[in-house]
């Protein structure tokens, strides 16, 4: 008998607007959570063919003593060559896509979040079946950021000019959450979208 794929609800947002704040609450709820950095990081964990593919491409140089990707390094080197960015993201975009489609298919659950921070910015809005995003005045982003990662005000602001703007996601969105207050002022929200979720995913599946 084949499973049946699960409902699912790609959830994006500038830097530090909420993302992982909120799913933490869907899990509260039952929901299962893919999140993309992670699946990110587990495809060039030692051993895995990703690491090999990327030390192939980059050689040895960007391997830490402990057998770990060095990935300032790695960083460095994509940010001085770009073409070596295109070739990075040939080796782990399809690693990480096959990785997320097979933790979503195990999930067990009629709907599964996937995190995607850059969903707008790459067009990923097809690989899911529902958009939501996580929305937040770049005032409190900052904030948040600034305390978070110990960054300055304009670093926050270069890393956010290289984002989506604010109007294209939420263009993309099917569901937004606002997530300026306290995160207590949101449950009720969450819960209507996580009884939605299931009600769409029944809907899918008859
Ligand atoms: P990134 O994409 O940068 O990883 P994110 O969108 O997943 O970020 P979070 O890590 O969930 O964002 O939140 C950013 C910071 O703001 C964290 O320190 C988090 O604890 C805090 N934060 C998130 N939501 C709220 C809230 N409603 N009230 C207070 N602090 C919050």
């Amino acid at each position: 008998m084949s499973q049946q794929r699960p409902f699912v609800v790609g959830v994006t947002g500038g830097i530090g607007s909420g993302k992982t704040t909120v799913c933490r609450e869907f899990q509260k709820l039952g929901a299962p959570m893919v999140d993309t950095d992670q699946v990110a990081r587990e495809v060039v964990a030692p051993g895995t063919p990703g690491l090999a593919a990327v030390v192939d491409a980059f050689g040895p140089e960007v391997l830490m003593a402990d057998g770990q990707l060095d990935r300032r390094r790695v960083r460095q080197l994509v940010f001085a060559t770009p073409d070596l960015r295109l070739r990075l993201e040939a080796i782990l975009h399809p690693l990480i896509r096959q990785a997320t489609d097979a933790q979503v298919a195990a999930a067990g659950y009629p709907y599964c979040l996937v995190c995607i921070p850059l969903l707008v910015e790459r067009g990923g809005g097809n690989r899911v079946d529902r958009v939501l995003v996580i929305d937040c005045p770049p005032e409190v982003q900052t904030a948040r950021v600034m305390v978070r990662d110990e960054l300055t005000a304009p670093e926050v602001a270069a890393i956010m000019r290289s984002q989506a703007s604010r109007e294209d996601r939420l263009a993309a969105a099917h569901d937004v959450l606002e997530n300026s207050g306290d995160i207590a002022t949101l449950r009720p929200q969450i819960a209507a979208l996580h009884a939605r979720y299931l009600q769409l995913a029944d809907e899918v599946t008859r």
